[in-house]
């Protein structure tokens, strides 16, 4: 298993061959590599990404099956069930990075910015459950901005609720708090940009050595 900053490079490897327009991935996913996967999976990297359709985590870290442990849901937020799965691969396959990963234009931010505003329409309160998810800190960016330029606010909103949801898995489970302090886990937050397919890591970023 690749340790933390190996499994780092690796994506940064992997996403640059993406937003140069060069990538492989096809290769990683032929039916002789599903057939190696049959017997298990080693996925090197945890990524708790947003649904939005236009960041699929293997396209845009440019891996193919068996790499990478995906978890998706709107807004990135940080709910138990998302907590258990980062748990279940780094307990159960040793994977040692786990990327929080946002992105430009996140609906899940702006219908929260929106809320704030009171320009609103989540009525659903199942969709709502994200947004109190999202809301704590795209408030505080909102209470120390104000309204402002609204490309900057969505911009600090989507980074502040990176940070948020890093900080959930880093201090929200005993078990990934062992396995930070003793056993080299590494949670780092990152962003996509929609605009030209590079992967920012902001937060929580080891060093390489
Ligand atoms: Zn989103």
């Amino acid at each position: 298993m690749l340790n933390a900053v190996q499994a780092l490079d690796r994506l940064r490897e992997g996403n640059r061959r993406f937003y140069v327009n060069e990538p492989t991935s096809p290769f990683d996913s032929t039916l002789v590599r599903r057939e190696q996967l049959l017997s298990g999976q080693e996925p090197f990297a945890v990524i708790l990404g947003c649904s939005d359709s236009r960041v699929p985590a293997e396209l845009v870290f440019d891996q193919g099956f068996g790499d990478l442990f995906v978890i998706r849901v709107a807004g990135n937020i940080v709910a138990p069930s998302q907590v258990g799965s980062v748990e279940f691969a780094a307990s159960r396959f040793g994977t040692r990075l786990v990327v929080v990963m946002g992105h430009s234009h996140c609906g899940a931010v702006i219908a929260t910015l929106e809320e704030l505003q009171g320009r609103a329409n989540t009525h659903f309160w199942n969709l709502r459950s994200i947004v109190k998810r999202v809301r704590p800190s795209v408030e505080t960016v909102f209470a120390a901005r104000g309204a402002g330029d609204p490309e900057l606010l969505l911009r600090d909103a989507v980074r502040a609720n990176v940070r948020a949801s890093a900080n959930q898995l880093r201090s929200g489970s005993e078990l990934l708090e062992h396995l930070i302090h003793e056993d080299g886990l590494v949670v780092v937050g990152a962003e996509y940009s929609l605009e030209t397919g590079v992967v920012e890591f902001f937060d929580g970023v080891p060093d390489a050595s």
